[in-house]
């Protein structure tokens, strides 16, 4: 029996490792987000460009986590943490994708000018 959620449920959070794309809220670029990770499921936000080795390298070097994309004709699209079992495998054909690390300048966009007033009621 499928309940219809309350309208004040943040459905933006990942119910699963399915990824989802969306803008970050804070600058707007647009972002993937799953959770990753079966026992300690961790809320992801990555970015969508595929990363070279290299870059994946200067990522990690930057203390970014790095992800396998995968992607299946079949099945949705789904991150999958990369252990360094995985890496050292060396057979991974995924795409690569990075933690999305904000850019600490905020898009240029809603000026925050007129607040939403509480509309609860
Ligand atoms: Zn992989
Ligand atoms: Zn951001």
């Amino acid at each position: 029996m499928t309940k219809k959620p309350p309208p004040w449920l943040d459905l933006s959070a990942p119910l699963s490792d399915k990824v989802r794309s969306q803008l970050c809220p804070r600058c707007r670029q647009p972002i993937l987000r799953a959770l990753v990770g079966h026992v300690a499921a961790l809320d992801t936000r990555a970015d969508p460009k595929p990363l070279t080795p290299v870059e994946e390298l200067i990522a990690r070097l930057q203390g970014r986590w790095t992800y396998c994309l995968r992607i299946h004709p079949a099945l949705p699209p789904r991150l999958l943490n990369r252990g360094p079992e995985h890496i050292r495998a060396g057979n991974c054909r995924h795409l690569v994708v990075a933690d999305h690390h904000c850019t600490r300048t905020p898009a240029p966009a809603e000026p925050h000018t007129a607040p939403e007033p509480d509309r609860l009621f």
